[in-house]
């Protein structure tokens, strides 16, 4: 298992837990880009939104509602955050299982770059 999100999911390498419930993990962004940035996973391995199909409808919906529950648990949620799925080369995905960013504690910019 070359996938370093499915280690992380399994425990096999460590991260810095926010949330984890039976299908999603959330951990701290190892080079966070806003003052509070998690990610949350599925445990399945999906590498990218492209690749979802039907019966991963749930799961997803799961993934956005553990990003809310990450902004109210870190405190971001009154203030505003941006959830953001990238998908592929040009969506600048560099890890390819699929992963939502909760980014927040500032204001951020648009259009994104
Ligand atoms: P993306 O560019 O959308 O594929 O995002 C991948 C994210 O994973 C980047 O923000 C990285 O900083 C983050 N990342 C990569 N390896 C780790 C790790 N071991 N623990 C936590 N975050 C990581
Ligand atoms: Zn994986």
């Amino acid at each position: 298992m070359e996938c370093i999100f499915c280690k992380i999911a399994s425990g096999e390498m460590p991260a810095k837990i926010v949330l984890e419930t039976e299908d999603v993990v959330a951990f701290h962004d190892i080079n966070p880009q806003a003052p509070v940035h998690v990610l949350v996973i599925p445990r399945k391995h999906i590498a990218r939104v492209a690749d979802m199909t039907a019966d991963d409808v749930t799961l997803m919906g799961k993934i956005i509602y553990a990003g809310k529950q990450v902004a109210e648990k870190l405190g971001i949620a009154e203030d505003g955050f941006r959830l953001v799925f990238n998908n592929g080369r040009n969506g600048g995905q560099h890890v390819y299982h699929i992963h939502l960013h909760v980014l927040g504690g500032r204001a951020m910019l648009w259009p994104p770059g």
